[in-house]
């Protein structure tokens, strides 16, 4: 059987009940170009076909399907056309019937006594109800077919051009009645196939158009999802295999005196037993000849930095740089004043670049990167910046760049000119496993699961306005403590004025229970100068401020311990990873920490679901999957650009099951045969460099 004469291969204007301008409108709408196409666009629910209305219920404007008796026939002559009416009858009651075209043809086609099914839209004129052009199949038959009707997505255009739902399934019946078993090859491996049991693909498309009961239709789903999740592990293992085997790598055999000596000397904790694992997993990768690749996910405060640093000792210990990336100039700043504090002493050299280094400064700094003087530089997206050139980059580390996609990375890799440098990809937002596994599919992962000793869980609370008078007290209280307190207001990009108001009027309030003569309140906005920012930042770390007031711009990785309380006003109107991100600011030093939580009152439903989980937990991983469930996966940072979500019928929160087993299953064929050139495996890759061909996105994977 050549695919060439296969039905699946038949233009979509060749089946029956189709044509040229429904054939122009199906490639127009739904991209169906093929009978393969449309049997491809799978029914997002189904209608249950084995309920019937009672014709004693039936309403203006019901849609409904009826089973009984056709009673009457006949036709009516009007003032300018006739008519055909009839009276149809079940066990509650009679309806009438109507058909105002094609009385002659419906006429002969029915048949007086005989039981049918129906369905239409009730009618009610002058307090007379009636079905219009209803759709009529004598029961017997009816009941041979499927109890559930497929329900398709559709557009506006289609649905104003009548091609309605009964089209598409009978256009697709049509499609069903030529193809066989043997029109659709296997694609699965059958070792696959054979251990889970997987219908054939023949009866998986049957069975998720036309499923007779649930068993089909589940048996059908699930092996189409498998299918889908399968392909996609395996292009993504394979884009990692190829990797790992072209991308040599600069090999750091050695552990050196700055890592030695910072160990001894520079250290001031015991570094958490997650920590070392980690540390041991990047040394092991950047001694392996082999292009370290790396995701490091950590939750808030459980000591990321510290990793970075000791990996980038063990690089300039090979005599290499390295460089850390930050998404803030803030947290550049900060990431830059505590490490060049660390490694004091060490005779390392740390720079620092952003974009308001400029001039004679910056071109120093260019040339001591180029001639090495320079050890460590630390710095924003400025670094990614062509002019920038290191005399040999050993190992670049960014910081909470939750959309640090491999566009950027490649051009990390470009700075040195033969081997690219080792990386390593920090976060705290906690990337679901399944995500990880999909979006991040070709990176290493590793993850730090503790936090540091002698962490106190913080404590979240939701409070309303009216509990103001209260938290005014309870922030005396803790100022008074000797700690000090963050206000953070949203901040909404399309009305950045709106909020710097809001800001303005929360910071004026503030000032009436806070007053200046007795507290200090710095305040940090996205709108203010650099160094102002920078300034007020300070103020707060240095302990001269006891509040901070903030919009989201000390989101990620501020870091002063003796901050206690994080209030977050409008809490409603944050995503949950950013009101996790937000609390995270506090809990850092050994005191109890509080995050509350303001809202009005009445919230949405949404609104209400994440407030409830902040309160809930403080387990990272738990919220983001919570948050991917409220918003769907399409929404998450980083999945929306990486753009593969665009699954047919998997959905990666639900079906993490099957995408595990088929990660699994796609890893040991790979691992035995990694281009697939088994004969067994013909068929898979040939599928595989169809998908590959045909989604645009995929590619984008590597
Ligand atoms: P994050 O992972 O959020 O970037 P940081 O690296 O900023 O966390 O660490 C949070 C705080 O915890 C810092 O003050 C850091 O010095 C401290 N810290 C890190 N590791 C440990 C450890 N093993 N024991 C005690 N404190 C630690
Ligand atoms: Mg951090």
């Amino acid at each position: 059987m050549t695919d060439f004469h296969s039905p699946l291969k038949q233009k979509i204007e060749f089946v029956k009940g189709v044509g040229e301008s429904r054939a122009e409108l199906f490639r127009s709408e739904l991209g169906v170009h093929h009978v393969e196409d449309l049997i491809n666009i799978f029914p997002f629910r189904y209608d249950d076909r084995s309920v019937f209305s009672l014709i004693k219920d039936v309403r203006n404007g019901d849609s409904v399907q009826l089973k009984g008796t056709l009673i009457s026939l006949e036709k009516v002559r009007g003032k300018s056309r006739s008519r055909l009416t009839g009276m149809f009858k079940d066990a509650s009651g009679f309806i009438e019937l109507t058909w105002f075209q094609g009385a002659k043809w419906i006429a002969d086609s029915l048949k007086v006594n005989q039981e049918y099914v129906l369905f239409g839209k009730v009618n009610v004129y002058r307090g007379k109800r009636s079905i219009p052009h209803p759709e009529m199949e004598l029961a017997a038959k009816a009941e041979q077919k499927s109890a559930f009707l497929p329900v398709y997505g559709s557009t506006e255009i289609l649905n104003r051009k009548n091609i309605g739902m009964r089209t598409r399934r009978n256009i697709l019946e049509h499609i069903f009645k030529l193809l066989r078993e043997e029109h659709f090859h296997e694609i699965l491996p059958v070792q696959v196939t054979k251990v889970l049991k997987l219908c054939s693909r023949y009866q998986a498309y049957r069975w998720i158009h036309f499923p007779q009961n649930e068993t089909e239709r589940s048996h059908a789903a699930n092996r189409l999802k498998f299918e889908e999740l399968f392909f996609l592990q395996l292009r993504i293992l394979q884009v990692k295999k190829i990797r790992e085997k072209k991308l040599k790598g600069l090999v750091f055999s050695t552990v050196g005196t700055y890592f030695n000596k910072f160990y001894q000397e520079k250290l001031t904790f015991e570094l958490t037993g997650a920590q070392k694992k980690v540390i041991k997993e990047i040394r092991a990768d950047m001694g392996s000849k082999i292009q370290m690749n790396r995701l490091l996910q950590g939750d808030v405060g459980s000591g990321k930095t510290v990793v970075a640093l000791m990996s980038m000792l063990i690089t300039l210990d090979n005599g290499y740089q390295a460089c850390l990336l930050a998404p803030t100039e803030i947290l550049a700043q900060q990431h830059f004043k505590s490490i060049s504090e660390s490694v004091k002493g060490l005779g390392i050299h740390v720079g620092f670049l952003s974009g308001s280094v400029k001039g004679r400064v910056r071109k120093e700094l260019f040339k001591f990167l180029r001639d090495g003087h320079i050890h460590i530089l630390i710095g924003t997206h400025a670094i990614l910046e062509d002019p920038v050139q290191f005399k040999m980059l050993g190992l670049a580390v960014t910081d909470e760049q939750h959309r640090f996609g491999v566009a950027q990375r490649a051009k990390l890799w470009m700075k040195n000119e033969d081997v690219p440098p080792h990386i390593l990809v920090m976060t705290a937002t906690p990337i679901p496993r399944t995500l990880a596994m999909t979006t991040y599919g070709d990176l290493d992962v590793s993850v730090i699961d503790e936090l540091p000793p002698g962490r106190k869980p913080i404590q979240t609370i939701h409070r309303t306005e009216g509990d103001r008078m209260r938290i005014i007290k309870f922030m005396k209280k803790e100022i008074a403590d000797g700690h000090q307190i963050y206000i953070v207001y949203p901040l909404i990009e399309e009305s950045e004025t709106l909020d710097l108001e809001n800001l303005q009027q929360g910071y004026e309030e503030l000032l009436n229970y806070f007053p200046i003569s007795d507290y200090k309140i710095a305040v940090v906005h996205g709108r203010m100068k650099a160094s102002d920012k920078d300034m007020e930042m300070q103020r707060f770390v240095n302990r001269k401020a006891q509040i901070m007031v903030a919009t989201t711009v000390i989101e990620v990785g501020v870091d002063v311990p003796n901050a206690s309380v994080m209030i977050i006003e409008n809490a409603g109107r944050f995503g949950l990873s950013q009101l996790h991100q937000l609390r995270g600011r506090v809990g850092r030093g050994a005191e109890q920490s509080f995050c509350i939580l303001m809202t009005k009152t009445s919230l949405t439903h949404y609104a209400r679901e994440r407030i409830k989980t902040m309160c809930r937990t403080n387990n990272g991983f738990e919220i983001a999957e919570v948050d991917m469930k409220l918003r769907g996966p399409g929404d998450l940072e980083g999945t929306q650009q990486s753009g593969i979500l665009d699954l047919k019928i998997a959905n990666i929160v639900s079906d993490i099951k099957i995408m595990q087993t088929a990660r699994h299953f796609a890893m040991d064929i790979l691992t035995s045969d990694p281009t697939l050139e088994a004969p067994a495996m013909i068929q898979t890759k040939r599928h595989l460099d169809k998908m590959k061909a045909k989604n645009k996105n995929w590619g984008r994977i590597s």
